[in-house]
Parts: C-alpha cells; sequence; structure tokens
C-alpha cells in the first residue's frame, strides 16, 4: 500500500484536506457500509486522536498544516480500520449511556445493545423511590470497564456501587473511567470471581457475562475478534457463565432486589430455567436495538 502522506504531498497538507481525505478513505474502506456523515465523523476522531486535539478543533483550524508523522499515524489508524479493527479500540474510547468510556484490551468493548440493561434496571427501580436521594447499592459482576455501573450510578446520584472482575487489567481500566466521570467517590472496584465472598443484600446485581458458545468464537464478526476472549467465552454451549454465577446472585439480591442479565441469541429460554431452579422469577424480558432478545430480570421467587 502506498504511504498516505506520499499521496498527499507530505508537509503541505492543510488539516482541513487531511479531513477529507481521511473521510473519503474511509468511505472506500467501509465498502459502502459507512455512509458520508459517519465517515466524516470518524475522520475527525482519528485525526484528533492522532494530533492530540480535541475532535471539535479538527474542524475549527482547516488551515493548520500537519506533519508527515502526524499524517503517517492517520495513515496507520486507517489501515487498522481497513483491517476491521473497531473506531473505539484505536482512539482507546466508546460512548456508552451518553457517556465517555475508556476501553483496553482488557474489556469488552461496550455495545448500544447492553444500554438495554440499564433501561431495564431504572426502569424497575423507579417506582416509588426518589432519583435523587435513595441510597440503593449495585453490583456489577465481570464489570469490564465499568460501563454499567458508571452508567447506573450516573442516574441515582445517592447510590453506591461495587464493580467485580476476574481481570486486573479491567479493574483498573474501570477505576479510571470512575474517576474521569467524576463517580469514584460512589464506586469500588475488585477483583473477584462474580460474587464469591460476598454478602447480601443488593437492590440490583447486574451482568454481562460472556456467553457466546465456544465453537462460534472462530467465525464471529471482525470486530467481535477484537474483544478479549475471557469477555466472550461462554463455555461449551454458552451458557457456562449463567450456571456459575446465577444461583449466588440470586442470593446476593436478597428477596428485594434484582438481578438484571444481558444474554445471547435465543438464550432467553434456557437463563429462564436456570434462574427459576435458583429460585428466581422472571419479572422483565426486552429486546435490543435489532429487536433480538437481549436483557432478562429476575426477582427472588418468594418476593416480600
Ligand atoms: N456483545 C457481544 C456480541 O454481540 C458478546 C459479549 C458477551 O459475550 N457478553 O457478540
Amino acid at each position: 500500500m502506498p504511504n498516505f502522506s506520499d499521496a498527499m504531498a507530505p508537509g503541505a497538507m492543510t488539516l482541513g484536506a487531511l479531513w477529507r481525505q481521511t473521510a473519503a478513505r474511509l468511505v472506500t474502506l467501509g465498502g459502502g457500509r459507512l455512509g458520508r456523515q459517519e465517515a466524516a465523523r470518524e475522520a475527525r476522531l482519528l485525526i484528533g486522536y492522532a494530533m492530540g486535539l480535541a475532535p471539535t478543533d479538527v474542524i475549527a483550524y482547516p488551515e493548520r498544516l500537519c506533519r508527515t508523522a502526524e499524517i503517517d499515524l492517520v495513515g496507520s489508524f486507517l489501515e487498522r480500520r481497513g483491517a476491521g479493527e473497531p473506531l473505539s479500540r484505536i482512539v482507546g474510547q466508546r460512548e456508552f449511556w451518553s457517556l465517555p468510556f475508556k476501553v483496553s484490551d482488557q474489556t469488552l468493548d461496550p455495545r448500544p445493545d447492553s444500554e438495554t440493561l440499564v433501561q431495564a434496571a431504572t426502569d424497575r427501580l423507579r417506582g416509588g423511590k426518589s432519583v435523587k436521594t435513595t441510597p440503593l447499592k449495585f453490583l456489577d459482576l465481570g464489570t469490564g470497564s465499568g460501563c454499567l455501573l458508571l452508567a447506573l450510578l450516573s442516574e441515582w446520584p445517592a447510590a453506591y456501587g461495587l464493580g467485580i472482575d476476574v481481570s486486573l487489567g479491567a479493574i483498573t481500566t474501570a477505576r479510571e473511567n470512575a474517576q474521569a466521570l467524576k463517580l469514584f467517590s460512589r464506586a469500588d472496584f475488585v477483583v473477584s470471581s462474580w460474587g464469591a465472598a460476598l454478602a447480601p443484600t443488593w437492590d440490583i446485581v447486574i451482568c454481562n457475562p460472556p456467553y457466546i458458545p465456544r465453537h462460534s468464537l472462530g467465525v464471529l464478526s471482525r470486530e467481535v475478534q477484537f474483544d478479549p476472549e475471557r469477555a466472550l467465552d461462554g463455555g461449551p454451549d454458552g451458557l457456562q457463565a449463567y450456571r456459575d454465577l446465577v444461583p449466588s446472585a440470586g442470593y446476593l439480591i436478597g428477596e428485594k432486589g434484582f438481578l438484571v442479565l444481558e444474554i445471547g441469541m435465543n438464550q432467553g429460554d434456557d437463563v429462564v430455567a436456570l434462574a427459576r431452579a435458583a429460585g428466581l422469577e422472571l419479572v422483565d424480558r426486552r429486546p435490543d436495538l435489532s429487536g433480538i432478545e437481549r436483557c432478562l430480570v429476575f426477582g427472588a421467587a418468594n418476593r416480600a
């Protein structure tokens, strides 16, 4: 592939020209999947990240001249995008629940579909409770970037949250996110396996576990292949994490709390059966943005 800067008169390119050309390359790389507006947005983010500028500055200073090293860095980002790497992995950041989250190679890339869980949890709690003053307790199992827990804490300003993950790298990223979002005084993050050694009682236990059947890991879409395998691998049938966590999560919500789970395609009935066997009752099931059932909410069968 010719060097990106060679094709563009090195040293003489303005920021405005770099933006236009990067957006055009992204449209080509996307093979028609990326619209012009989305390509212009991605180009702004990639160039801003490469040059240490806010994305808005990329538009604000079109006459600024770019250095060859900056142009080449943008070129290398374009190659990575061309190989299917998500934009969020390149710039290390993803928006979730309208909040910016840092992502790392130890964390799942937060998906818009997972916002369904935040909405379901919030709807479940809202009845009769004051959003501003109720000191709720949220537990996030397999917190990754911390996106589910921190989104919930952003909605409930008197709540406390605990995020658990087996990965120290993920916990470090989640802590950084809590700090950046100014939620750190209400959030703790610890390395542990699911809810082992915790005591009840949590108002919400929320969890997006690994749920991809192991035999499907090799045939995932290109973007998903950049996620850490530990965050995806749900064992031989995709349900292993639910078997491991649902009984203890049932204990952790006590008689009043709710367990909010993300599930993979067609896993609803199996997970409902598993949860029933652990003394839980289904209270809500919701589709994601594509209409695929993505979220199950349970309470104790003998609710107080
Ligand atoms: N959301 C990922 C996917 O769509 C899976 C994440 C998970 O296993 N929890 O493939």
